[in-house]
């Protein structure tokens, strides 16, 4: 498996990054032999980066990933381990005092000493001028304890990440993790990496599948998407169907195929084979350029359509 560097941290992440939250039954019940068999079979097939958060499932995601660690034995050195703080099953907490007392919580859920990466969970909930000013210095805190070795945020709006990283002083937020803007349907990130670059800040993307729109089985009831791209995504994936085709297949290697991007976050479980398969075919025989331009083409209409999250900043 490729292992990219992730901005300036060091760390030389898997092109794909194993998505815990499936283990904390996000998206139906998984029994905890599937969820050792599956991280195994992760790290077996190359796969080193693992995120996970509080929030998913209620703390059961951490708890899950941190009984696989420990049944697999994985050595400490070999996996690059993300969780995040602020956002939790009872509601969104990013003061200071609850972001510190969260890195202890996660680490004795996860059997660990320390997580690689910490990150603000979902800022656009919240006023960014209290992540800026209270949550990352508490995190460059925790930082220097060596609790966590670097700091990330995550959120669904891409404007979040400028209004903070013009805030907050050079070097504090090592990384960021953005979701479903970079995917077949949604390319949106893509015009913001120069600008990352440019701060110095690494490029992890999540949700290739946009939380299950570019899959067979279609999106969770919960998904917030619109009608419009709901349908839109069941129409091109019906189309693969009929070109014996997978939609998850090219929707992951289009992810991949992006360089600037250090890692693309699958929620994996029984499909980690399928989606390593992927990108071992895409380093042999390229992308699938026909496909790719037929479903670019019944996507058109609802292009870089994306749905609103969090509070209006003011
Ligand atoms: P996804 O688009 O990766 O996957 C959606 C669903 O598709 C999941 O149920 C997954 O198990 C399933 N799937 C995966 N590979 C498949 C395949 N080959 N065939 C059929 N189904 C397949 O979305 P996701 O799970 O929401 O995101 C991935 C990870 O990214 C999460 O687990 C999480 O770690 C991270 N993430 C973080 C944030 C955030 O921090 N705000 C937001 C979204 C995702």
């Amino acid at each position: 498996m490729e292992k990219r560097e992730l901005g300036k941290t060091g760390l030389k992440v898997s092109a794909l990054g194993f998505g815990a939250s499936p283990l904390g039954n996000v998206f139906g019940d998984v029994p905890l032999s599937d969820s050792i068999a599956s991280v195994r079979r992760a790290l077996d097939l190359g796969i080193n980066f693992f995120d996970t958060s509080p929030y998913y499932g209620g703390t059961v995601s951490e708890k899950v990933l941190g009984e696989c660690f420990k049944a697999i034995g994985v050595p400490r050195d070999q996996i690059i381990v993300s969780t995040k703080c602020g956002r939790y099953v009872e509601g969104f907490d990013f003061s200071a005092e609850r972001v510190t007392r969260s890195i202890d919580e996660s680490l004795t859920r996860l059997g660990l000493d320390y997580v690689d990466i910490l990150q603000c969970h979902d800022i656009e909930f919240v006023s960014l001028d209290q992540i800026v000013n209270e949550t990352i210095p508490a995190l460059q805190k925790i930082k220097e304890t060596g609790k966590a070795r670097f700091i990330g945020i995550t959120g669904l709006p891409l404007d979040v990440y400028t209004y903070v990283l013009d805030r907050v002083p050079p070097g504090s937020v090592d990384v960021i993790l953005s979701y479903c803007h970079f995917g077949i349907n949604d390319s949106t990130l893509v015009d913001l990496i120069p600008y990352l670059k440019s701060k110095g800040v690494g490029v992890i993307s999540a949700s290739p599948l946009a939380m299950g729109l570019l899959t067979d089985s279609g999106p969770p009831a919960w998904h917030p998407a619109s009608d419009e791209l709901k349908s839109a995504c069941k129409l091109a994936a019906e189309h693969c169907r009929k070109k014996g085709k997978k939609i998850t297949k090219i929707a992951m290697q289009y992810c991949l195929s992006n360089k600037d991007i250090s890692t693309v976050l699958v929620g994996m479980n029984s499909s980690t084979q399928e989606n390593v398969a992927a990108i071992l075919e895409l380093s042999s025989n390229g992308i699938d350029k026909e496909l790719l331009d037929e479903l670019e083409n019944i996507l058109e209409p609802v292009k870089n359509q994306t749905w609103p999250s969090g509070i209006q900043q003011s």
